[in-house]
């Protein structure tokens, strides 16, 4: 299991919050496609992504 991996079952279970691993300040941001496929994950403050 990669990270991403990680986090998408993360937020299956835990409803989209965990702070950013880079800042710790924000919680990370789900950015989807039109497809509502996770393409990664983005935080507000700094701007972090996975
Ligand atoms: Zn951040």
């Amino acid at each position: 299991m990669n990270l991403i991996d990680s986090l998408r079952r993360h937020n299956e279970s835990e409803n989209n919050a965990f702070l950013c691993p880079d800042c710790r300040f924000a919680f990370m941001t789900k950015i989807t496609d039109n497809d509502g496929q996770i393409v990664r994950w983005q935080c507000p403050k700094c701007n972090y992504f996975l």
